[in-house]
Parts: structure tokens; C-alpha cells; sequence
């Protein structure tokens, strides 16, 4: 990848891994990394930088900086103003003003809670909880979370002071029963997962307003079927993807 800038300089970026995640979607994604704990990702290495040696005391870090393309995206072009969902979709306010997908340059940056660093044959990985990516999603730099430096108490945090509320969700007997056969053919605890992902309300502003409509979202192989009820999110089912 070759990057200009203004100055005329070119500089070369190399995608240094590969995300692999239970979001297969952009559709249900959390608006940031740290929302939906439950969420489960890695990032897989790629050669020349699939070696252990390059992690060399990483795993003391709690959390870290990841750096990515915004790869399902590219085909969009930017703007200088942008509606971003924490206003209701009604505002405009400047793009670098926002965390929004479509950039200049479309590279995104999460801090991530570090998992288990651990190698099969030749390939080296990372384990990420409560990640923000799409699968697939190309990795461009990983650095540790400084606490010292990154943390900032006295931050302010312009429209977007704290995170949203999350709504409750509720599973309808069907799909209760499909969660526990998942949990038990693929150990992993589907339920928590849907209802802290759902639970954001993912839907776009304007369809907010709209009750009982069927959505789709897909987690790991699964297309999750929701609604919008009048207090509450209802799962539906859980469907083969
Ligand atoms: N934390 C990052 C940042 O601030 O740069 C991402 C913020 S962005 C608002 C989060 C959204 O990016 C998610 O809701 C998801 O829809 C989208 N997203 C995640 N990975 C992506 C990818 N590889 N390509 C395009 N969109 C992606």
C-alpha cells in the first residue's frame, strides 16, 4: 500500500495481520471497542511478521493500540461533514471531528484489552475481547496502551460524552433453546454475545421509530432475527447463516 501526502513524501504501509471475528457484518458492530465484552477476535500475523520475536513483551500490556483499514469501506468516498449516529443522524459536524468509517485515509484506531499470544506451526496469534473489527479486517501497527500517557481523567468528551444507553433484550423461547445448543456444540456463550451486540440497538436513526420490523445480524455463523418492541429487543431465532 503507498500512501502521498501534500508534501509530495511517499510512504509505504504493509499490512502486518489479519482480523478474524466473530462480527462477520459491519451491520451490529459496536461504535467503539470495549462495548460488547463478549466479543471474540484475533489477529493473525502474516509473513515476514509472523514471528513470536515481534511480541517480545507485549503480554505484559493489559490493553492495545490497534491499527487498521477500514477495508469493507473503500469503495465509498469521503466527506468534509458527516451525520454522525450519536446525533441522531440529523447533525452534521466535520469528519476529522468524528470516529467515522469514511476518511481521507481509512485507518481506524481501537484500544483493545489483550488476550492470550499463542503459536500454531508457523502462525502466530493474538487474542482480542471486546474488539470493534470486521472480519477480514487488515492490521496495519499494534503498540501497548500506555496508562500513564493514554489515560486522561480530565478528558472532555465533545457530543459524545459518554457512552449510549443500552436497551434491554429479551429472547423468545425459541431462541433460548437454540442459544443452549449452540453453547453446547460450540462452547461459546452465544447468548451473552447477542444480547450485549443487539442490546446497542444497531438499527440506523431512520428506522428508530419503527416497531416489530425483522432485522438480521450475523455473529459468528449465525444470522440473529430481532425486533424492535415498544420498552424492549426481542431475539426472534437464531438461523444458519
Ligand atoms: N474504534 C475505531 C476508530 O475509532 O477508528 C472504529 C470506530 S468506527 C465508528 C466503528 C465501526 O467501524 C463499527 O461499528 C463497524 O461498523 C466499522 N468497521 C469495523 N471494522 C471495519 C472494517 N474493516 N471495514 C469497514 N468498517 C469497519
Amino acid at each position: 500500500m503507498v500512501a502521498s501526502s501534500s508534501l509530495q513524501n511517499t510512504f509505504n504501509l504493509t499490512v502486518i495481520g489479519k482480523v478474524h471475528s466473530c462480527y462477520k457484518e459491519k451491520f451490529g458492530i459496536p461504535r467503539q471497542p470495549g462495548l460488547v465484552t463478549q466479543a471474540t477476535a484475533y489477529i493473525e500475523l502474516l509473513p515476514p511478521y509472523n514471528r513470536l520475536d515481534t511480541l517480545d513483551g507485549l503480554e505484559g500490556f493489559s490493553h492495545i493500540w490497534v491499527q487498521f483499514i477500514f477495508h469493507a469501506c473503500l469503495s465509498e468516498q469521503w466527506k468534509a461533514k458527516v451525520r454522525p449516529p450519536r446525533l441522531g443522524g440529523k447533525k452534521k459536524v466535520g469528519v476529522f471531528a468524528t470516529r467515522a468509517t469514511h476518511r481521507p485515509n481509512p485507518i481506524g484506531l481501537s484500544v483493545i484489552k489483550l488476550g492470550k499470544i499463542h503459536q500454531q506451526d508457523k502462525r502466530v496469534f493474538i487474542d482480542l475481547h471486546g474488539a470493534d473489527l470486521l472480519d477480514g479486517t487488515p492490521i496495519l501497527d499494534i503498540k501497548p496502551y500506555l496508562p500513564y500517557a493514554d489515560s486522561l481523567p480530565d478528558a472532555t468528551g465533545g457530543f459524545a460524552p459518554e457512552a449510549t444507553e443500552t436497551k434491554p433484550v429479551f429472547f423468545s423461547a425459541l431462541a433460548l433453546e437454540q442459544c443452549e445448543s449452540y453453547k453446547q456444540q460450540h462452547n461459546r456463550n452465544i447468548k451473552d454475545l447477542i444480547e450485549q451486540v443487539i442490546g446497542q440497538d444497531p438499527r440506523p436513526s431512520y428506522l428508530k421509530e419503527q416497531l416489530d420490523r425483522e432485522h438480521g445480524t450475523l455473529l459468528w455463523n449465525l444470522d440473529i432475527k430481532w425486533c424492535a418492541r415498544k420498552e424492549h429487543l426481542e431475539i426472534l431465532a437464531l438461523n444458519p447463516a
